[in-house]
């Protein structure tokens, strides 16, 4: 493997990591996938997905990252089920090491996606996965007759919510401000949502509860008044957006002030010739699975025409 050069090297397997697989797949360029920590990515840990287009009733995330799976095996994508552990694009061949194995490509697709931000309080590491989640799909079904709250304002805040009904008692949105993010359709379904309660101007200064018993509920603050208060439940779920994961690239390729690959206007060109970027890592305004694989999908015709450029 580190004789040869590939043409395309895709670290990520999201929407965009999968459909510049598919492309750069079906115009020959034998692409090599990198899966990285969460096969399938973000998708595979959501529910329903209303709004990819051609499933008009709905499809389940898990179910459409298998499907963009099997598109990208069809076509003779190499997989590699493992996470990239170091790169170097100081210059082509550029370098991508999984553990101890080096593979070389001539360009590299960055797919890496993002990850969910957390609140930053103490003892936030200790109770995750107990009682505290950033995956109500993972671990909605573990708090059944429950009460549950959710933190955030946007729309993942709000699916969530509606989502965790199904199961909790009784689900208590905590926003920090008077206005949810979320866009009007969700956010009206949310608030005439009978399991769902909108907590606002509040946000959780303090987490309650301790290992293995966990969650007990947390000390909220008004964003108003300052007024602490305490609210009881069994399980919190943060839905407060997410990190781009671009750590493996700091140094090397220009990122913005939040960590989010710069792309070049109407492209996925990054700060170094060869290297494109698609999908969340480089996108903090529109995230949408539609939006990562139409990035993915400009990032492996990118590939071929720089590659033929090459030639
Ligand atoms: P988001 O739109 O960035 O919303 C994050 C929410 O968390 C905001 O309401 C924000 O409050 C709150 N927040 C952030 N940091 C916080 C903190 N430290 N303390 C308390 N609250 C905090 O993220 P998202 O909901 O994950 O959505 C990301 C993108 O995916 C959006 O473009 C969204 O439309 C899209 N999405 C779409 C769907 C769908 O269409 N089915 C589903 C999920 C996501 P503020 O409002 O005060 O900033």
């Amino acid at each position: 493997m580190t004789e040869s050069i590939n043409d395309v090297i895709i670290l990520g397997s999201g929407a965009a990591g999968y459909t510049a697989a598919i492309y750069s797949a079906r115009a020959n360029l034998k692409p090599v996938l990198i899966g990285g920590p969460l096969t399938g990515g973000q998708l595979t840990t959501t529910t329903e997905v209303e709004n990819f287009p051609g499933f008009p009733d709905g499809i389940m995330g898990p179910a459409l990252m298998a499907e963009m799976r099997k598109q990208c095996e069809r076509f003779g994508t190499q997989m590699i089920n493992k996470v990239a552990t170091k790169v170097d694009l100081g210059q082509s061949p550029f370098k991508v090491w999984v553990d101890d194995e080096l593979l070389l490509a001539k360009t590299i697709v960055i797919a890496t996606g993002a990850i969910p931000r957390k609140l930053g309080l103490a003892r936030e590491d200790e109770l995750l996965g107990f009682g505290l989640s950033t995956c109500a799909t993972c671990d909605g079904a573990f708090f059944r007759d429950e009460e549950i709250v959710v933190v955030g304002g946007g729309d993942s805040a709000c699916e969530e919510a509606m989502f965790l009904a199904k199961f909790g008692k009784r689900v208590r949105l905590i926003h920090r401000r008077d206005e949810l993010r979320a866009s009007k359709i969700m956010a009206d379904r949310v608030q005439n949502h009978p399991g769902v309660e909108v907590v606002w101007n509040k946000k959780p200064i303090e987490l309650l509860g301790e290992k293995p018993r966990g969650i007990s509920g947390a000390v909220l603050e008004d964003t108003v008044t300052g007024e602490k208060s305490t609210i009881e439940c069994a399980a919190i779920f943060y839905a407060i957006g997410h990190i781009p994961t671009s750590e493996l690239f700091t140094g090397q390729l220009e990122l913005d002030k939040e960590g989010y690959i710069i792309t070049k206007p109407d492209s996925t060109a990054t700060s170094i010739p060869g290297v494109f970027a698609a999908g969340d890592v480089q996108d903090h305004v529109f995230r949408q699975a539609i939006t990562a694989a139409g990035s993915g999908c400009m990032a492996a015709i990118e590939c071929e025409r720089y590659l033929a450029e090459l030639e």
